[in-house]
C-alpha cells in the first residue's frame, strides 16, 4: 500500500493540511460542472494521522454521503481506518447493509458523516489519493454503443475496462482486481457510469482527471460524426412566453398528484437545440445518462410533440395533461415489474418535460430540486450527444435503473435534505409586496418554504424585498391595470409554474369629509382597492382553475370594511365593496376548492407605504391630535391596548393561506385590529 503524507511542496496544495488539500481539490473538480456535476463523485485521500490514543494511523478520508464536491468543506469528508478496510477486498461478498455497518465502526471519530457509496473503491485503489467523477466527455465513451472499443481507441492501455455494475462491494472488488491486474493502467472507465483516476499527490491526481477529460474531449472531436441538423425553428423568444405561461398551470397541476411542484422553464440554446433535433425524442427515451442522475431526473424526461405551425397552446395544454397522466401510468408498471415487498412508490410524475422545438420544463418538489433536475439534464444532453457522435447512446436498462432509483443507500442521500416546509412546493403572489404588511407577509411564507413572487408598482423596493428572500421574483404589477394583472400572472407561470396562493394587499387610502371628497379621490380608492382586488382575484381564479389544485386567496382587507367611519368613506366604502367581494367569490370557487378569506387589520403603521403618505396627517388632524401621537391613539382605542404590527397581520394571513391550518374555512373573516367593537363580524 502506498501510502503518502502530503509534503509542502509546490502547487495549489502547498501548505494546506491533507484534508484541506482534498476539500480544496474536491471544489477545483466541482467549480466545472462537466466534469463533476452537483451532488455527484466522490473524492478521497489516504494520509497518517494521530489518532485520540495518540498513537499514528493510516486514514482513508473520503466524501461523506449526500455533499457536493464544489462546496465541501473539511467537516463534510470521513475519516476511516484504513487497516481495518483493505482486508475487505478478500471477502467473496458483502452487502450493503454490511458494508455501512461495517464503515461506521472505522470512523476516527464519532459523528461524521456516512461515507460515500463508492468509498471501498477508494479504499482498494492503491494510490494514496483517488478521485471518482462524471464528465461529460467521459460520459459519452461510456455510454456509447461498444463503448469498450470506443475506449480502447481513446485511451489504449492506459485505461482498464469495467463491465456496468451498480456501486457497491462488487464494483469495487472488480476495480481492484483490473487495477491490481494492471499496474500501469491510468484510470479507470466504469460502463455507463464514469470515471475513477488517482495520484500520489493532490495536485497529480487532480491533473489525471483533468488529462483524462481532455482526452475524451479531444478524441470525441477527432472521432465524432456531426449531429443532425435541427427540423424546425421554434417560435420567437416573446411568443413562446406566452405559450409556455397558458400551459405551464395545467401542466403543474398534472404533475401535483402527491404533492406541490415547483417548476423551471429552460430555453437555453444547449436545450432549444436539443429539442429542436431530428430523433431527440428517441434518443431521450433510451434512458438515464448516468446513475447519479435517477433519483432527481428519473429514467427519462416525458417528451411532448409539438408543430408551432399547427399546434396552439390548447392543444399543447391537453397534450401535456394526457402525457403526463401515461408518463405516470409508465412508472407505476414499472414499479410493479421491479420492486421488492418492502418498497413503495417514490413519485410517477416525470421530473423533466422535454416539448419538441420549445424547450425544457423541470419539476421539483422544492425550487433547488427543480434547478438540480434541469442542471442534470443539461449534463445527460451533452453525454447523449457525445455518446452519439460516438456511434450510438447505451443507457441502464430498466432493471439497473430501477436497482439505483429505490436503493436505500441513493435514497439515504435524498433522506439527508432537512424535513419538508410546510409551504414546500407553494408559489405565493402577494400584491403590494413592497410595503410593510406585504412585505412581512412575503417574507413569513418564504420561511416557511413557499417561492414568493413580490408584486407592486414600485419596482425598486419589490426587488429589494425579493433578494431578500431567496426563492423569490419581483415583478411590476399595477393592480389597475386589467393587462399588467393578467402579465403578473403570465410571469408568475413562467418563474415557478404556477399560483397556489394569492394575497391581494395593494392598497393606499385617503381621508377627507364628504363634501371635500372629489369624484378623483373617490374614484381612486375604488379603483385600487375594488377594481385591483376583483382584476387580481379574478387572474387568480382563471389559472386556479386551470391548475386544478385548489387555491387560497386572501385579501388584506380593514376595519373600515365593518366599522362606519368618519371623514374616510371613499375609502372606507371601497373596503365594504372588497368585503363582499371576497365572500362572494368565497361561494363561487369553493366547489374548485378555492378559498377565499380576508383578514381585516386596523392602523398597521410600522413601514406602511400609506401611512408615510398625507394619510397620516389627515388621520390626525380628523382626531384632532398631532401626527405622532397617532401610535397612542390607537393602542388607547382598542380593548386590547395595543398596537398592531405587519407580523401580526402576517400570521393571519399564513392561517388562512395554509389549507393544513384552515382548510376547511372560506369565506371568513379574521381582525387584526386589538379588537374594535365596532368592527366585529356577526
Ligand atoms: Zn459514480
Amino acid at each position: 500500500m502506498d501510502i503518502t503524507t502530503l509534503s509542502a511542496d509546490t502547487g495549489w496544495a502547498a501548505g494546506l493540511t491533507p484534508l484541506d488539500a482534498l476539500a480544496r481539490r474536491s471544489n477545483l473538480l466541482g467549480a466545472d460542472r462537466s466534469i463533476a456535476n452537483y451532488g455527484g463523485g466522490n473524492t478521497s485521500s489516504k494520509v497518517t494521522e494521530v489518532d485520540h490514543t495518540g498513537r499514528e494511523v493510516q486514514v482513508l478520508w473520503v466524501k461523506g454521503s449526500g455533499s457536493d464536491l464544489a462546496t465541501i468543506a473539511a467537516n463534510g469528508f470521513t475519516g476511516l481506518r484504513l487497516d481495518e478496510i483493505v482486508p475487505l477486498v478478500q471477502r467473496g461478498a458483502m452487502t450493503d447493509e454490511e458494508m455501512v455497518e461495517y464503515l461506521a465502526r472505522c470512523q476516527l471519530a464519532p459523528g461524521m458523516p456516512r461515507a460515500s457509496i463508492e468509498t471501498l473503491l477508494h479504499a482498494f485503489v492503491p494510490a494514496a489519493h483517488v478521485d471518482h467523477t462524471h464528465p461529460d466527455t467521459i460520459g459519452a465513451i461510456v455510454g456509447a454503443n461498444d463503448g469498450e472499443r470506443v475506449a480502447q481507441e481513446c485511451f489504449g492501455a492506459d485505461a482498464v475496462w469495467i463491465p456496468y455494475i451498480r456501486p457497491g462491494f462488487a464494483l469495487s472488488k472488480l476495480v481492484a482486481e483490473a487495477v491490481a491486474a494492471a499496474p500501469d493502467t491510468k484510470l479507470v472507465l466504469l460502463a455507463k457510469h464514469g470515471l475513477v483516476t488517482w495520484g500520489d499527490t493532490p495536485e497529480s491526481c487532480y491533473a489525471s482527471t483533468l488529462e483524462a477529460v481532455r482526452r475524451a474531449g479531444d478524441f470525441a472531436e477527432q472521432r465524432g460524426s456531426a449531429r443532425p441538423g435541427a427540423r424546425a425553428n421554434g417560435p420567437k423568444s416573446s411568443a413562446r412566453d406566452v405559450l409556455l405561461a397558458r400551459v405551464l398551470p395545467a401542466l403543474r397541476g398534472a404533475v401535483s398528484v402527491d404533492g406541490r411542484r415547483v417548476a423551471q422553464v429552460d430555453v437555453s440554446p444547449a436545450v432549444v437545440s436539443f429539442v429542436s433535433t431530428d430523433g431527440a425524442e428517441e434518443l431521450s427515451q433510451l434512458g438515464a445518462a448516468c446513475p447519479d442522475h435517477l433519483v432527481h431526473t428519473k429514467r427519462r424526461p416525458l417528451w411532448v410533440d409539438f408543430d408551432p405551425r399547427a399546434d396552439d397552446a390548447e392543444t399543447l395544454k391537453r397534450r401535456l395533461v394526457e402525457s403526463v397522466a401515461g408518463f405516470q401510468e409508465r412508472e407505476r408498471a414499472y414499479f410493479e415489474e421491479h420492486a421488492a415487498p418492502e418498497d413503495r412508490l417514490l413519485d410517477p410524475s416525470p421530473r423533466v418535460v422535454l416539448i419538441q422545438g420549445l424547450g425544457m420544463v423541470t419539476l421539483g418538489r422544492t425550487l433547488k430540486a427543480a434547478r438540480l433536475a434541469r442542471d442534470l439534464y443539461h449534463r445527460a444532453i451533452a453525454v447523449m450527444n457525445g455518446a452519439t457522435s460516438l456511434g450510438g447512446f447505451v443507457s441502464l436498462t430498466d432493471a439497473e435503473s430501477y436497482a439505483v432509483e429505490y436503493w436505500p443507500l441513493e435514497l439515504y442521500k435524498l433522506s439527508l435534505s432537512p424535513p419538508p416546509r410546510e409551504f414546500e412546493g407553494a408559489v405565493v403572489l402577494v400584491t403590494g409586496g413592497a410595503g410593510g404588511i406585504g412585505s412581512a407577509v412575503a417574507r413569513t411564507l418564504s420561511e416557511l418554504g413557499a417561492c414568493i413572487v413580490v408584486t407592486d408598482i414600485d419596482t425598486e423596493h419589490a426587488n429589494a424585498v425579493a433578494e431578500s428572500l431567496g426563492d423569490a421574483v419581483a415583478l411590476r404589477l399595477d393592480v389597475t391595470d386589467e393587462t399588467s394583472v393578467a402579465e403578473a400572472y403570465d410571469k408568475a407561470a413562467l418563474a415557478f409554474g404556477g399560483v397556489d396562493v394569492v394575497v391581494s394587499n395593494a392598497g393606499i387610502a385617503t381621508s377627507a369629509p364628504i363634501e371635500d371628497t372629489t369624484l378623483e379621490l373617490w374614484e381612486r380608492n375604488h379603483a385600487v382597492l375594488t377594481r385591483g382586488y376583483f382584476l387580481v382575484a379574478r387572474e387568480a381564479a382563471r389559472l386556479l382553475r386551470e391548475q386544478g389544485r385548489g387555491g387560497s386567496i386572501v385579501f388584506v382587507g380593514s376595519k373600515n370594511g365593518l366599522a362606519a367611519g368618519k371623514g374616510a368613506s371613499a375609502y372606507s366604502s371601497a373596503k365594504a365593496a372588497e368585503l363582499h367581494l371576497a365572500r362572494c367569490l368565497a361561494e363561487e370557487l369553493g366547489p374548485d376548492g378555492i378559498r377565499v378569506n380576508v383578514v381585516n387589520p386596523d392602523a398597521v403603521l410600522e413601514g406602511s407605504r400609506i401611512w408615510d403618505s398625507s394619510w397620516r396627517e389627515e388621520r390626525a388632524r380628523g382626531y384632532g391630535i398631532d401626527p405622532d401621537e397617532l401610535e397612542a391613539h390607537y393602542r388607547a382605542r382598542t380593548t386590547l391596548k395595543v398596537n398592531v404590527v405587519p407580523a401580526d397581520v402576517a400570521e393571519a394571513v399564513v392561517f388562512l393561506a395554509s389549507a393544513v391550518r384552515s382548510g376547511k374555512s372560506t369565506g371568513n373573516v379574521i381582525n387584526v385590529d386589538g379588537g374594535v367593537a365596532g368592527a366585529y363580524p356577526r
